[in-house]
């Protein structure tokens, strides 16, 4: 199957991730808890010829996302759009965005972190900047660039 193949194959009902900046689309299944040996089935493509560049896409049949989902996938491709397709048109299709306050989805690289200590404190993260992702933690300061961010999304 070659990549315009991919690229126009439909699927029934799911969603499907665009605009993925390359070589993310295996880190948006991953913390989508999507690793092959069972669940939905997964169409990726990598390196598609986009409009404006190469990107990965990723089409996941019979499932949806909720917000924490789109949340870390913002996190990881903040130019990523997510269409919802039912019986084979796309039926919402919406741009996710870095929220403002990131609750609960990212571990403090902090180890001294009051949030990585006994006490269950739910972390939580200021947005610094979205472009290049800076994020301020709210309880020790660490800020965490784009990379560390997404090694450490929960
Ligand atoms: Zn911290």
């Amino acid at each position: 199957m070659n990549e315009q193949t991919l690229k126009v194959q439909k699927i029934k009902n799911g969603i499907v991730i665009d605009h993925i900046p390359c070589g993310m689309a295996l880190k948006v299944l991953k913390i989508l808890g999507i690793e092959g040996d069972r669940g939905s089935t997964v169409t990726m493509a990598m390196h598609v010829n986009g409009k404006n560049g190469p990107k990965d896409i990723v089409k996941i049949e019979d499932r949806n996302l909720d917000e924490r989902e789109i949340d870390k996938i913002a996190l990881i491709a903040p130019s990523a759009t997510v269409n919802i397709v039912e019986n084979y048109e796309v039926v919402k299709k919406h741009r996710v965005h870095v929220p403002m306050q990131i609750k609960g989805i990212v571990k403090c690289m902090n180890p001294k972190c009051i949030t990585n200590q006994r006490e269950p404190v739910e972390s939580e993260f200021t947005v610094l900047s979205e472009e290049p992702l800076i994020l301020k933690c709210r309880y020790c300061g660490r800020e965490m660039k784009q990379k560390d961010v997404i090694e450490s999304i929960i």
